[in-house]
Formats: structure tokens, sequence, C-alpha cells
């Protein structure tokens, strides 16, 4: 028997939003007789008193005839028969997703024709660590914990322990997967689980993962919050040797990222929004210390994009000839600054202003990417053609030469910019 307790108190404390989703669901698998069960990284967040917007259920038997009696209800179901999974969108956005208990992670259907109640732990064995492989019974028993494999102790210890020697093996990713979870939750792998994954790395078994595999991997490292840290215990592990040969993430790289992080938190909102790219800075970052062999190995092996590719190719650019260009001692016109790095693009100047030690360079650098990448003429291209600019070119160069001398506190009103656009015009 696996180890079972009544954890209904923990789901008493989930907000109810999400709880009444998930009560609809139990009610009709109960109905149709399928047990039905809470499981993976949800079980494992409400066991820590943490949000988690990730429902995942799954029943015993076969989830397509419920959903599809829940798409005949007027719910918004989508199907996977394929996979025996659906994914049920409710009138408040929320989505859960429901799905077969299953042996395999990667194949289905599989050859079993009697559903044997060993169902769920082949499910849950098929996971990445104990922790994420508990089930929490909401039929036939509400509110039970089935923890086969004693993740509830190992998150009580702090403890992430993979379910068998040959996990890594199986699945590489779950290395990244692994210092994820460490890294945001706080745990620390087991002796063993860590030895495991340094074999399995020196084994070379990264270098098995398809580019996309790795790169969404190191992608979802750098979308990490505390990012930097997950950067330092990849590096004990020896994984960023085994993935970017001719990188040695070293003291100076980990500094930059450091840097990085801090300007986020430090500046916030004033800095773009870089949305998901940011982590291409990071990257950069990270590769800016190897040898150039080594960098642009890196970024063959992570398949990026035509797109991805030019901002960190930009990034390992020449840092140094900026350096010169925005490092005079003394004022330095704001437009000159905004002429200098704008044409990089910003996310290549935010990758910089934690790669460079000069820092008048950097200050410039953030003061660029706070403030005058922002700046904006209040005229419009019709505004000025109704000052009677002739249409064409001359209206867009009016429009940009604007933008600096706003930049360089020339204007400042909108009667100021009017102005400033008839004298342009007088002069013309
Ligand atoms: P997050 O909070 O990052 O979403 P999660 O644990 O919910 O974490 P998902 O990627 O949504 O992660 O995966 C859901 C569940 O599927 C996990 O809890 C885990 O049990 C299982 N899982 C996901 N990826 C793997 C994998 N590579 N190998 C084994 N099990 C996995």
């Amino acid at each position: 028997l696996p180890w079972q307790e009544d954890v209904s108190q923990v789901l008493e404390g989930v907000p109810g939003d999400i709880m009444e989703k998930v009560r609809i669901l139990a009610d009709k698998a109960k109905g149709m007789g399928y047990p039905i069960y809470l499981v993976g990284g949800f079980v494992r967040d409400i066991l820590l008193g943490r949000r988690n917007e990730d429902v995942d259920l799954v029943v015993e038997g076969d989830a397509v005839p419920l959903l599809e009696s829940l798409a005949r209800e007027g719910l918004d179901v989508s199907i996977h028969r394929r996979y025996g999974t659906g994914t049920i969108t409710f009138s408040d956005g929320r989505k859960v997703d429901l799905a077969t208990a299953r042996r395999e992670f990667y194949e289905y259907p599989v050859a079993q024709p009697t559903v044997s109640m060993d169902s769920l732990k082949h499910d849950l064995y098929r996971r990445d660590f104990t922790v994420n492989a508990m089930a929490v019974c909401l039929s036939p028993q509400w509110g039970l914990l089935v923890d086969y494999f004693g993740g509830r102790a190992d998150l009580k210890r702090g403890q992430l322990r993979v379910l068998h020697n040959l996990s890594f093996v199986e699945d590489p990713t779950r290395i990244f997967r692994g210092v994820r979870l460490e890294g945001r939750l706080g745990l620390r792998m087991s002796q063993d689980t860590e030895r495991l994954a340094i074999s399995a790395v020196r084994g070379g078994l990264l270098n098995l993962l398809s580019g996309p595999k790795l790169r969404s991997e190191v992608e979802l490292i750098f979308l990490e919050k505390d990012f930097v840290w997950d950067v330092e215990r990849l590096r004990e592990l020896g994984a960023w040797d085994a993935v970017f040969p001719g990188v040695p993430v070293g003291a100076s790289g980990v500094k930059a990222l450091r840097k990085l992080s801090m300007f986020r938190r430090r500046l916030g909102k004033d800095l773009p929004d870089f949305g998901r790219d940011v982590w291409l800075a990071f990257l950069g970052g990270l590769l800016y210390f190897g040898s150039p062999w080594g960098a642009r190995g890196a970024v063959d092996r992570l398949s990026l994009s035509p797109r991805e590719r030019e901002v960190v190719e930009k990034i390992l650019g020449d840092l140094g000839a900026v350096e010169s260009a925005i490092g005079a001692k003394g004022e330095m016109r704001w437009s000159v600054i905004c002429k200098e790095l704008e044409r990089f693009g910003r996310l290549v100047v935010f990758a910089w202003s934690g790669l460079t030690d000069k820092w008048r360079v950097r200050r410039r650098m953030l003061l660029y990417l706070t403030r005058l990448s922002k700046v904006l003429p209040m005229l419009t291209g019709r505004d000025l053609i109704d000052l009677g600019v002739p249409r064409g070119p001359m209206v867009g160069a009016l429009l940009d030469a604007l933008r600096l001398a706003r930049m360089d506190g020339e204007v400042e009103t909108l009667e100021d910019e009017r102005a400033w656009v008839l004298k342009r015009l007088v002069e013309a």
C-alpha cells in the first residue's frame, strides 16, 4: 500500500476559484465511476502552500468519455484522442488539463485492455522527481494523498530525488528541470540524485538532446526569477561545459549575469519590457567570455532563429568600440548617446550594461534604456504636414530630429515643438 494521508485540510486552503472547477470535474468523474486525482506540480505546490495555476488531473480508466460528456454539457473542451487527454477552458479563462493515467510518458495508447488499479502508480512512476509524483484523490475518497515514492517526506526534508537510477538517462532534460525546482523551491538534490545527474552529464547524455529541446530548457532556466543561482548550480554539475564546450562559464560571466539581475530588480518597470526575449541577453552574457568558436558553436547548438541569432551575435560583437564612443569624460549630449546605442537595439544594450566594466559607459547605457529610448515627440507626422512640411522623407527625418531635440532639452511644450518645426522649415 502506498503512503496515504488525509490532506483534505490542504485542499481547503486552495483558492475558491480554482477549487470550484476541480469540484465540477471531480463530481462528473464520480458520477461516471472513474477514480480521479490531482497530480504533479499542483500537488507539490499546494503541500508547500504555494500558489499554482496549472491544475493537472488524471483519471483511471479513460478520460475521453468524461471529456466528451463535459463537452455535451456545454463546457469548452478540446480533446486529444490519440493521447487520451484534453483541456477544459472555463468561462473565466482558467484551464484544467485532464489525462488518462498511463504507463509510459511518451506513448499512448498502451496495450492495456483491462484497466488495472495500478495505472495511477505507473502514471506517477514515469514522472521526474518524487515531489512531483504524488496524487491527491478526489474520488472515490476526497482528499486522500497517494504517495508511493516518499515525495511528502522529501518535500519536508527539502530534498529532490529521482524515482529510479535511470531517470536522467531516460530523459536528460530532467537535469535542467531539477535545477529549476531546486532554485525555485529551495530544494536540494539528494546525494544519490546529484551523483546520477553528474554522471549523466559526464557520460555525455546532454549531447543527445535535440537543439530545440536544449534551447527550451536553457530558455526556461534564464526565465527563472533567480536564474543566476541556477546558472551556478548547472556549472557545479558540469552541464555548461558539456553543452557549450569552448565557453568556460566562470566568475566573469556569473558577475555580468548578477549585475543584469540586479539592474532588473532595481530598475524594474523603468527598463523596457523585453518579454520572453530577455533570456537572449542573459545567454549573450554567458557566452561573452567564451572563445569565438565556442560561442558560435553554442549559438548553433541551440538552433536559434535568425532573429535570435542576430541579437546574440550583436552582444558578442564589438563592445569595445561602443565603450570608446560613449565613454568620454565630461558631459555628453543625450542625443549622441542615444544615436550611438539605438542602432544595436535595446536588448543588446541591456546585455552590455552588465558586461562593461566602465562605470560611465554602464550609467549611460542604463540612462538610454530607462529614459532616452522612450522619448518621443509630441507632434505626429500628420501634424507636421499640417504645419506645411511636404509629404515624403522629410516628415520622418524631421520627426526624428525633433525626438533628439527633445532629448537634449531643446523643446518641452507642444508650442516649442511647433516653433522648432517652423524654424527648420524656414531654414530649408
Ligand atoms: P511548473 O511549476 O514549472 O509548471 P510542473 O512540475 O507543474 O512545474 P510541468 O512542466 O507543468 O511542470 O509538468 C507537469 C508534471 O509533469 C510535473 O510535475 C512532472 O510530474 C511531469 N513531468 C514534466 N516533465 C517531465 C519529464 N521531463 N519527465 C518526467 N516527468 C515530467
